[in-house]
């Protein structure tokens, strides 16, 4: 499945009749949420003795990425433009592969 694909088919369960800046925060705060989810489910594996349950963390992935598609739906861009312009910014930051100098003395944008 491609990312565009993709964006279609979850923004299908997207409950209906918001205006723009409560997609974004919703988005953002859903974000924030399964992000953490991700995150406590990798805790409980490293700190408290739970067996590494990668089926829930890919699961929390899924769910960050349903606040991704709605963020750039909000937006008014696909989530493959987004993807594209992160590579691009990815490339003009690393032109050969990652390299500490270079994240060290980044002056460009976030
Ligand atoms: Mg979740």
């Amino acid at each position: 499945m491609d990312a565009n694909e993709y964006q279609t088919l979850a923004l299908c369960s997207e409950s209906p009749g918001r205006e723009r800046r409560e997609r974004l925060l919703n988005a953002a705060l859903g974000l924030c949420g399964e992000a953490g989810e991700f995150a406590d489910t990798l805790k409980k594996s490293v700190f408290q003795g739970h067996a590494m349950d990668e089926a829930a963390l890919r699961k929390e992935l899924g769910d960050v990425l349903w606040y991704v598609a709605l963020a750039c739906d909000a937006l008014g861009a696909g989530m493959g433009t987004v993807m594209a312009q992160n590579i691009e910014k990815l490339r003009r930051r690393y032109p050969d592969g990652f390299c500490s100098e270079r994240s060290l003395n980044r002056k460009d944008e976030g």
